[in-house]
Order: C-alpha cells, then structure tokens, then sequence
C-alpha cells in the first residue's frame, strides 16, 4: 500500500505505528482531523491478518470520527486506533499501559475510548499511563455505559424527524418498529412507551421480545418481519445495511430513526429512501449520544451537561433536514455537509489565530 497516498486522499493529519517487542504491542493510531479540536475515537482489538486491512480500517473509522464529533457539535475531532490481536487470548495488563504510554507521548492529540474488541478493563490500565483516555469506570471519573445515552439521542432524532414529516414532535400514538432489544434498543423501548408511542419489537432473542411485550404492551414480531411492518418510524437497533436493494422497495415507514451504524448499504440508498418519501435521520448523527456522553469525562464528568448535551441531537437532526431541503440533497448527504461547513468555518477562523497549533494543519483543509 502506498501509505502517503492513503492519507492524502482524505486530507489525514497523521499515523502513527507502535511496536513493543517485550508486550508483544502492534498497534496503529489514525488522526484525521483536529481541526475541532483533539482527536477521540475507540480503540479496536483484532485479530488482522494483513497490516493493509488494519491500515485501511483504522483510515476509515478514523474519518468517521471527524464526521461525527462535527456534526453533533462537539469540539473533537477524529481518530482512531487499532491493536492487532484476538481480545479472548492476547490481553494483558502490560499491553495495555504499552499502548497508553504511546498515547501519553501524542500529547493529547488523540484521545482513546472503548470500541469493539476494548472494555473499560483495558481503559483502566491505559489510564495508568495516560489522561488521554474516557470510558474509565465510574469509580475512576468515568461516565458508565453509554446505551442509555445513545438511546435518548435517537428519541431526540425521531423527535425532529417527527416534526418535519407529521408537524408535531411528539412521539405520542406513533407506531414505531424497533429492530433489536440490546442495551441500546431496549432503554429506547422505555423511553418510547413513557412517550405514548406504539411499539412492535423483535429480536434474535426470544425472551426479550416476550420482556418486552409485558413491560411496555408491545406488539412482538418475527425478526423477518420488522422491516415490512407499517409504522411511522422504524428504528434499527441491531446491525447495519438494513437499508440495501432487497429491503427498500418493502418498507412501509415514513422515518428510519435507529441506533444502528451504517444502516445504509450504499451511500445512494438515501436518495432512494428520499425518492420514496422516507425522512431518514443519519446513523452518526442520531447514534452520538454515547459519544457525547463519554467525551464529557474530558471536562470531569457531569450527567446533568451531558443529558443536555445529548438533547441537543434534536438540534443537530433539524439543521440536517434544513441543509437538505436547502441543497435539494439526501439527508445522509446533508449530514457530511453539516460537519464539513462546521470544519471549514472553524478552519478559517483558526487562520486569524497565527499562534494556534494546528494552523498550519487547517489552512490545508481550506477546501475541506
Ligand atoms: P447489543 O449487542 O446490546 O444489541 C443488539 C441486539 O440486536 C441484540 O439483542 C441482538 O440479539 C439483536 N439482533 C441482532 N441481529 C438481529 C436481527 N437480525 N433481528 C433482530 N434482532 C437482532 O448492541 P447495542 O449496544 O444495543 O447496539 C445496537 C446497535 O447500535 C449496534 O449496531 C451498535 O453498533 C450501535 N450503537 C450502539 C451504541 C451504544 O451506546 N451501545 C452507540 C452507537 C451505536
């Protein structure tokens, strides 16, 4: 792989490789975009058999990042990292503080949390030897699980796109079809059934739909089944690509509204779902609450701040729906340009600032 071409095609700022031969560390750090400020993304743990596809995944998840912070009115900006490994056989106490030791001597410009493979175990041991590390558990200032927060966010989203497509807000005596009862589907469920909202509900798990249908009157559908039921929204809470070929022409909502990343399987199907009258509210945007409750460890954790901040997806749904009607394009195109403006402004306004340490990293992205 050409490396320097890879970074040069999505403007990234840095990678970074680390290897400790006595931990036995490989890991890799992406930084995207600081522009917003330092980066925070999660840490993977995989099991990679080539160093290109941990390259090329770390770019990815990396850029995702700077969308998300930027969109949902963070001062973060993105990055990822990835160690190669199997998490049930290659975890020790001694890789993890090699690896925050790495992180300690980026001097904040990335900032670690969990991801898939990590737990808030490894973060502990991070935190040993680096402050640039959220997800800690909650006795060491760590904010505890995100679901709960991810979940409010996607009630706020439903609530704006609730807005747009029925002129109220309110979720009251709406039908939605909510895919997947784990953490973050099942606290939704909750906050849906105070709101009044109908709910049918299905999983791979069976005991959870019947938990489900005592606890909150819902209707339990086979898992085959969600995706075709009528309903105002449908909310994908279990795995991405929902939305692709097969499934879009037998949708019968009016707004997809989930926690799920990448519900899209092409960036075209929402043009597709726009075509058929069907408000999507974008996966990054909706699913960031988790991560704004996480990044409020940065300033001492608070909450009540964080409740509030994770509000304001509400917000950050209504200026995509607003860009989108303004540029006549897809909401999933709509939330790129929602994050690139607020890169761009931020990006300029940081050029007046001579003496700002990433001004030479930002007149780059002018073009951005
Ligand atoms: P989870 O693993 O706790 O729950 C997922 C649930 O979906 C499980 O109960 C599983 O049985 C069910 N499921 C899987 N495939 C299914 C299918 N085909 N039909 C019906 N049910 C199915 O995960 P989670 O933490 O609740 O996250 C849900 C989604 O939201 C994931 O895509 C995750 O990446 C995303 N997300 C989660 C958070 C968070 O804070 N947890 C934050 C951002 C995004």
């Amino acid at each position: 792989m050409q490396v320097f071409e890879k970074l040069a095609e999505y403007r990234y700022e840095q990678l970074v490789f680390c290897h400790d031969k006595a931990t036995g560390l490989r890991a890799i750090i992406a930084i995207h975009d600081t522009t917003l400020g330092p980066a925070l993304g999660g840490c993977r743990m995989w099991p990679y058999t080539t160093e290109d596809e941990a390259i090329v995944d770390v770019l990815r998840l990396a850029r995702g990042m700077t969308y998300k912070a930027a969109a949902s009115g963070l001062n973060l900006g993105g990055g990822k990292s990835v160690v190669f490994g199997d998490p049930h056989r290659d975890k020790s106490e001694a890789l993890f503080r090699s690896f925050g030791r790495y992180i300690e001597t980026l001097g904040g410009r990335y900032i670690v949390a969990e991801d898939v493979g990590t737990s808030t175990e490894d973060a502990n041991f991070i935190r040993v030897e680096t402050s640039h590390v959220v997800g800690v558990d909650v006795t060491r200032g760590g904010s505890g699980d995100p679901s709960p927060f991810t979940a409010l966010g996607v009630r706020q989203g439903m609530r704006a796109c609730a807005e747009e497509v029925f002129g109220t807000a309110s979720l009251e005596g709406r039908t939605v079809a909510v895919q997947g009862l784990g953490h973050v589907g099942y606290h939704l469920c909750r906050l849906l059934s105070e709101e009044g909202a109908r709910l049918i509900v299905t999983d791979l798990h069976p005991e959870v739909v019947k938990q489900a249908a005592r606890e909150f009157g819902a209707k339990p559908v086979e898992p085959d089944e969600i995706l075709v039921m009528p309903c105002d929204i449908l909310a994908p809470c279990a795995m991405g690509a929902i939305v692709n070929d097969g499934t879009l022409p037998k949708l019968r909502c009016s707004i997809i509204a989930g926690s799920a990343n990448n519900i899209l399987h092409e960036a075209s199907h929402g043009e597709e779902l726009a075509k058929r009258g069907i408000l999507y509210a974008p996966d990054y945007v909706i699913n960031a609450g988790g991560l704004i409750n996480v990044a409020d460890e940065l300033e001492g954790y608070n909450e009540r701040r964080a409740t509030r901040r994770v509000m304001r997806i509400y917000d950050s749904v209504k200026s995509i729906i607003a860009i989108s009607k303004r540029d006549g394009v897809p909401t999933n195109v709509a939330a790129d340009t929602l994050a690139l403006e607020r890169i761009a402004a931020i990006s300029s306004m940081e050029r007046l600032h001579t003496g700002h340490p990433y001004g030479q990293l930002s007149r780059r992205r002018e073009t951005l």
